[in-house]
């Protein structure tokens, strides 16, 4: 019988996952669910073998096609201010996702909802991304190749909104499939100068919080 693969990856992802976890503590995530989720969701199989030694270390790095996979702070960030005070074993109803990727932020969040519907833009990204998440055994996020723009308008509304790549200004589509009270979590604007916002509906309000400054991947309208 082989013995356990105790050599390599298992054993540097033990160690530089709590590195992590440490590090993310220390810059305000205090969700302790968040946390033990990106603790055990393997971020190394959602990146190119070649860079899975850096799989626990705090940045986004390539999967191909001019695209990333969002910097660990920036995923347990979004994902903290959108569930906000979940209660243990309550999950926010419908997602909508924009911006699947590697599909690395729907494994983060799939818990914390009950179903995510997730989109992107690149086929093949959608490809991967479907046959990761089924590997794991992730079987509460549906992802489908389509221009994130006009949002889901089908499967709406939605208790929450998450966008990993960074329009000018907010499509309207995605403010009228926000359900009342929920959350559209969403980097947003031009020149270099993009800000995270918190948007929260109320009625015909929305209310506006700026988690501060950040660097997305642009939200490109049209899909491939
Ligand atoms: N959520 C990913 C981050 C992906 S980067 C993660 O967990 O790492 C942002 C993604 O948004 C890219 O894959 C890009 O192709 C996609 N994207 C950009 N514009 C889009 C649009 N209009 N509709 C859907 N996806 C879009």
């Amino acid at each position: 019988m082989n013995p356990p693969n105790v050599s390599g990856i298992g054993m540097t992802s033990a160690r530089t996952r709590e590195r992590l976890i440490a590090r993310l503590r220390s810059q305000g995530i205090s969700n302790e669910a968040v946390l033990e989720r990106i603790r055990s969701v393997p971020r190394h199989l959602f990146i190119d073998e070649a860079l899975a030694s850096h799989a626990y270390d705090d940045t986004a790095l390539p999967i191909g096609y001019g695209q990333t996979i969002s910097q660990p702070y920036i995923v347990a960030l979004m994902t903290q201010e959108l569930i906000g005070n979940l209660q243990p074993g309550q999950t926010l109803g419908k997602v909508l996702e924009i911006g699947t990727g590697c599909g690395y932020q729907s494994a983060v969040l799939a818990p914390f909802a009950r179903h995510i519907f997730s989109l992107e833009r690149l086929h093949p990204l959608a490809e991967r991304a479907k046959a990761r998440l089924r590997e794991l055994k992730i079987n509460n996020v549906t992802v489908r190749h389509a221009d994130g723009w006009r949002g889901w308008k089908s499967q709406g509304p939605f208790q929450g909104i998450i966008v990993a790549a960074a329009p000018e200004t907010i499509p309207q589509a995605l403010l009228d499939q926000l359900e009342d009270g929920g959350r559209l979590v969403i980097p947003a604007g031009g020149g270099g100068a993009q800000r995270l916002l918190c948007i929260t509906r109320d009625g015909d309000k929305f209310h506006e919080r700026s988690l501060g400054l950040v660097s997305f991947v642009p939200l490109v309208e049209g899909k491939t």
